[in-house]
């Protein structure tokens, strides 16, 4: 039983990284890192924040809170240093499991730059090593899931890939490939066979990483389409890139078949700071993500805590994890990325963002 548990166990890993402070920050005057530690250097799995606590008199003290992850990011972290963990969970949808990826945090903690890497690094990928420098986990997975399905062909392995590239924005799917620029058809989720379809989406036939590219880099237009039209929606929807990996071995007759989700989750910042309250759909949008943040949450918790596969999983609760609903369960690997700010004046949602990941994390 034991060697069972540490395998489920194994699904779910939880990863933190905090940015470097940034140019914006400095205008802002905020001080950086003050509140924050990396208690053990070594063991790179703690970090520890300096926050004001109330005691039961009223008085404000300073409380220090250590939590402790799989894998904790100092900002000195490079893009290259953070895929050199993930890799080998990427690589594990050319064995069949169905992999899911979510970078969680605060609008501006990082989670676009964690995925995607600094603008324009996705569409040259591998032309410049200077710009490859600060590309993301996505280019680089699916750089080194082509070539290793080159390198398995000379086993007898054929690969075919293909992507769709989602949307959900106040609980409703939007196509990012779709035909049209704003995307206005109805989507239906359907799980059939543990394979998951939305009607009416577009799927990618892929044949290289550069085609993978284009089409990120389309859904990134269709985006900011978007965005200019309901005010910087892209923080608060979460996209979901898919890419299906289909294997056959000619030699043995073996086949696999899985899907490999990088998911990059609206913001979660509460609803008093982004000034939300007053103003009719940003509070839906704020209800709508809360709702979907911690429906994941409960989903993948209750995941860890179904060692027998009977306990209830929640996944109709969202859209986004009745969407993904394959890719958690079952013998699915789970990543979720914490991306926090070093900001002192980000504190405070700093530690709702670790109390999450712990929720997480405890399973
Ligand atoms: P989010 O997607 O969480 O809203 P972003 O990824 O857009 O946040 O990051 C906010 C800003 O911080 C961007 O300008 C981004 O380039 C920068 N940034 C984030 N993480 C890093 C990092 N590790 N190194 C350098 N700059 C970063
Ligand atoms: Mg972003």
């Amino acid at each position: 039983l034991h060697n069972e548990v540490q395998e489920l166990r194994g699904n779910i890993r939880v990863f933190c990284r905090v940015r470097p402070p940034s140019n914006n920050d400095a205008a802002n005057g905020t001080e950086a890192l003050a509140t924050i530690r990396f208690p053990n250097e070594r063991e790179a799995a703690q970090i520890e924040l300096l926050a004001a606590g109330e005691s039961a008199t009223g008085t404000v003290t300073m409380r220090n809170h250590l939590f402790t992850f799989d894998r904790v990011f100092q900002p000195t972290a490079s893009q290259a240093d953070v895929f050199e963990e993930i890799a080998h969970l990427t690589q594990s949808v050319l064995d069949g499991y169905n992999t899911s990826i979510f970078a969680y945090g605060q609008t501006g903690s990082g989670k676009t730059h964690t995925l995607e890497g600094a603008p324009d690094s996705i569409t040259n990928f591998g032309s410049d090593p200077a710009t490859d420098a600060g590309a993301g986990l996505i280019p680089r997975a699916v750089q080194m899931l082509w070539s290793t399905a080159e390198s398995l062909k000379d086993k007898g392995w054929k690969y075919n890939f293909e992507g769709s590239m989602l949307e959900i924005y106040l609980d409703t799917i939007n196509d990012l490939l779709g035909k049209t620029e704003v995307d206005k058809a109805k989507h239906e989720i359907k799980h059939d066979k543990g394979r998951t379809t939305v009607s009416d989406t577009v799927v990618v036939p892929l044949d290289s990483p550069a085609q993978v590219f284009a089409l990120l880099e389309k859904a990134k237009r269709r985006r900011q389409v978007a965005a200019t039209l309901m005010n910087e929606r892209s923080s608060r929807s979460h996209s979901v890139f898919m890419l299906r990996v289909r294997g056959q071995n000619a030699t043995t007759m073996e086949a696999c078949d899985a899907v490999l989700s990088l998911v990059d989750l609206a913001g979660s910042e509460r609803l008093a700071n982004s000034g939300s309250d007053k103003d009719p759909i940003r509070l839906k949008e704020a209800q709508s993500i809360n709702k979907s943040l911690s429906s994941l949450a409960d989903v993948i918790s209750a995941l860890g805590q179904n060692k027998t596969g009977t306990n209830h999983v929640p996944y109709r609760n969202s859209t986004l994890t009745w969407l993904l609903k394959n890719s958690l369960g079952g013998n699915s690997k789970t990543l979720m990325l914490l991306a926090l700010s070093p900001m002192a004046a980000h504190l405070n949602e700093s530690l709702c963002s670790l109390r999450f990941a712990t929720k997480v994390n405890s399973t």
